[in-house]
């Protein structure tokens, strides 16, 4: 997962959406309040609706250094601690009695991780999984452990991060020959029956159509499906970072007015678990890793009841775009 590192700032000062102040533009919440904004309006919230989606993150080594990287992975990186088995099992079980439909996993990389297909095989017996990949060598190399999860109960659907449509342009954050590997990745994921999409960034007045035009003629020129899905992001900046995007007032969420129209918000029906210092955590959603406020170590059920105040800058990428990292 990951985007071009423009700050989201400039793409502010353009917006149609609503006016920025000067105020809100230099106001910073990172490290404020809680329920209120540094302007002491009382901040916009997320209560939680049901559990459909239980992320895992398997921790931030990667085997590539992206420097847009939003969980500021790289390889050796332990940020996050690298996930096991016997750290998840009971959370996993737990998720279930709670009607989870689908467990989803996200680093780092991590089919780095030595023996992140033990939690796979476990979890392919109890939910449908969706798996965010690199798809390069990590994934090449075990080939062999994943195909026989073929025959457990429950699909494995993967999306692979595909920057641009552009090799050169691909390879420069990613390392020379990433964007052939990844290729290679999804070829053979694909060739083997496994659901695949495409994770893209998003760039500032780029021509959508256009873009994913491009991308199905170079799988339709290397032999892959050109019928498969994309999921674009946008910037949502470092870890720790903070990008000068404005608070999120009650007000603010008058937009989203009814619980349907805050479904859309992956707090309001997703959970992530990290492990940090050795202690597995529960946050409230993919984006949010890197500020302690967001994440508790008590038990998942417990998690569902704590209502989530949008003062991560991240919350404004939800609130202006949307933005969720579970679909396609
Ligand atoms: S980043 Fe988005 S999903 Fe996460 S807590 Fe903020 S609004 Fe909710």
């Amino acid at each position: 997962m990951g985007e071009p590192h423009f700050p989201i700032r400039d793409r502010l000062m353009t917006s149609i959406l609503q006016p920025i102040t000067a105020t809100d533009l230099t106001a910073s919440r990172y490290r404020g309040a809680w329920t209120h904004t540094a302007q002491g309006e009382p901040r916009g919230y997320v209560d939680f609706q049901r559990l459909k989606e239980l992320w895992i993150h398997t921790g931030t080594a990667c085997n590539l250094a992206c420097p847009f990287c939003l969980e500021g992975s790289r390889p050796g990186d332990d940020r996050l601690n690298a996930m096991q088995l016997d750290d998840v099992r009971d959370y996993l079980n737990e998720a279930v009695e709670l009607g989870v439909e689908q467990f989803s996993f996200t680093g780092g990389e991590p089919f780095v991780i030595k023996r992140f297909i033990d939690i796979l095989t476990y979890a392919s017996q109890l939910r449908p999984c969706f798996v965010l990949t690199n798809a390069t060598d990590p994934l090449l190399r075990r080939t062999h452990q994943l195909l026989p999860l073929k025959d457990n109960p429950y699909p494995i659907r993967f999306r692979v991060s595909l920057d641009y449509p552009d090799a050169a342009r691909h390879d420069i954050d990613r390392g020379e020959g990433s964007f052939a590997k990844a290729l290679e990745g999804i070829r053979w994921l694909h060739d083997n029956g496994f659901d695949v999409s495409i994770a893209r960034q998003m760039t500032t007045d780029e021509d959508s159509a256009q873009v994913e035009a491009d991308f199905r003629e170079i799988f339709r020129r290397e032999g892959i499906s050109d019928d498969l899905a994309f999921t674009a992001f946008p910037d949502f900046g470092t870890p720790g970072e903070e990008d000068g995007s404005p608070e999120i007032t009650e007000g603010c969420m008058e937009k989203y007015p009814t619980d349907e129209s805050r479904a859309h918000f992956m707090c309001s029906y997703s959970r992530m678990l990290v492990k940090q210092n050795g202690q597995v955590r529960v946050y409230a959603c993919t984006l949010v890793d890197d500020d302690p406020d967001y994440g508790a170590s008590g038990s998942l059920r417990e998690s569902l009841d704590t209502r989530v105040m949008l003062r991560h800058h991240r919350c404004f990428s939800c609130y202006r775009f949307g933005a969720s990292c579970s679909a396609p």
